[in-house]
């Protein structure tokens, strides 16, 4: 089958594993309780893979199987061809990766990062982002409940973080001039992004600008709901932009403003608000920026009218 083919049956088929994961959590992963910080994030990212695994062998229609990696790559997941010799070093027999990341809604702040840089990501690659919450499911019990799925090209993810990272005074390591000075034929560094203060990003960007003698590296680098954030009004023109040429983008940009009201709120200034709910036929008199907000939200297709202030 077509590499894109594939591709865009998985994709289809996400949110049918993400409701089969919830249908096992309420069966299995019952518990009293049910805390943040509680490690089941990874559980439900491994519990996808099995269970689109599960999904392709029933329907049979494809040739492939979702793959865990065996070793420490950004990528969680494979998808290869069926039973036939995989070779992760050269990526023989696959079609693409999926790299997995779960977020809580009720965390502060996400830890999930994607900080998997251009050069490492191929054109299906993959960003699947599941966002979850610890629900009731009896009196007593609760259980790890996915709410909302992304799954999309990470190259379109890539483009829109990095542009925002140089927006917000970032910038990217060239091998004709690193800051380890190495030679342009044998550095590894190109494309390691550095802070606005210069410090590397990953602990594979170069020696020269780690934080300090104790911090390597200050790891901020592509948090999913960080990197959208935007505290200058270039970054906001930059976000703005890039969601009206770039689909992925705005399909994340969407994503994120669902699941985490305080941002979609930010972005936006009053008069905006305003705006919108004129449009949408919201009498506004006297509402503070958060009740009016809170009222444009409770609208079907509210996002398609605040697009419409880019
Ligand atoms: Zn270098």
């Amino acid at each position: 089958m077509e590499n894109n083919e594939v591709y865009e049956e998985i994709r289809q088929k996400s949110s049918q594993a993400c409701e089969r994961m919830n249908v096992f959590s309420k069966a299995i992963l019952r518990t009293r309780g049910g805390r943040v910080g509680s490690g089941m994030g990874a559980l439900l990212e491994a519990l996808w893979g099995y269970m689109m695994n599960q999904l392709i062998l029933e329907e049979n229609k494809l040739d492939c199987e979702i793959a865990w990696f065996p070793d420490n790559q950004y990528n969680d997941f494979s998808c290869i061809r069926r039973d036939v010799e995989w070779n992760p070093t050269t990526r023989e027999s696959e079609y693409f990766r999926i790299e997995v990341k779960s977020m809580n809604v009720g965390a502060d702040e996400s830890k999930a990062h994607f900080s998997a840089i251009k050069k490492e990501i191929e054109e299906n690659d993959s960003l699947l982002i599941l966002v979850w919450k610890w629900m009731k499911t009896d009196n007593t019990h609760y259980s790890p409940i996915v709410i909302d799925s992304f799954f999309d090209r990470a190259k379109g993810v890539a483009e829109l973080r990095d542009s925002l990272h140089v927006a917000r005074g970032g910038s990217f390591v060239s091998s004709d001039a690193c800051p380890d000075n190495c030679s342009p034929l044998t550095c590894t560094h190109d494309g390691e992004p550095l802070n606005a203060a210069g410090k590397r990003e990953r602990v594979t960007g170069p020696e020269m600008t780690r934080v300090s003698q104790s911090v390597s590296f200050a790891a901020n680098f592509g948090g999913l709901v960080r990197m959208i954030k935007t505290d200058n009004e270039n970054a906001r023109t930059v976000l703005r932009e890039i969601r009206k040429t770039n689909e992925v983008a705005d399909h994340y940009i969407s994503f994120i403003h669902k699941n985490f009201p305080d941002e979609e709120r930010n972005q936006y200034t009053i008069s905006e608000l305003k705006a919108v709910s004129e449009a949408l036929g919201i009498d506004c008199v006297g509402l503070s920026k958060a009740e009016m907000y809170k009222r444009i939200r409770s609208c079907e297709s509210y996002q398609e009218f605040l697009k419409r202030l880019l």
